[in-house]
Formats: C-alpha cells, sequence, structure tokens
C-alpha cells in the first residue's frame, strides 16, 4: 500500500494538494551554509519575492569568469 504524504505549507501551515504548491529552494552563494527548501501552498509561493527564472541549465555569464 502506498503511503500518501501530505505536503504542508512551510509558510502558513496548510495543507498543500499534490497538485499544486511549490518548492521554494534557497541556494547560499557560500557553498558550505548549503541549502534549505520549504514547501509552499500556491497563495504564499505568489507572495514570495523572486522572478520568473530560467529553467535549470546554463548558469549567466558571470559563472565564465572563474577559469
Ligand atoms: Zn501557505
Amino acid at each position: 500500500m502506498a503511503r500518501k504524504t501530505v505536503l504542508v505549507c512551510d509558510s502558513c501551515g496548510k495543507e498543500v494538494d499534490e497538485s499544486r504548491g511549490a518548492t521554494l529552494r534557497i541556494t547560499y552563494a557560500d557553498a558550505r551554509r548549503g541549502a534549505k527548501q520549504a514547501d509552499l501552498c500556491d497563495d504564499c509561493a505568489g507572495k514570495m519575492p523572486g522572478q520568473p527564472a530560467a529553467r535549470r541549465g546554463r548558469r549567466p555569464k558571470s559563472a565564465a569568469a572563474a577559469a
């Protein structure tokens, strides 16, 4: 029997439907600090700061300077 995972919004505590919601991932510039993430309901996700981001893939130009 598959266990159903109930997702709860890390911001408001509301249950998040499986087909909805979002994951907010924080990645520190200092890699030693690791990363953290939060599950959010649609409402809270919409209130978070940020901007539409491109899908994973290439990094912006600044990364090229690391050589
Ligand atoms: Zn919420």
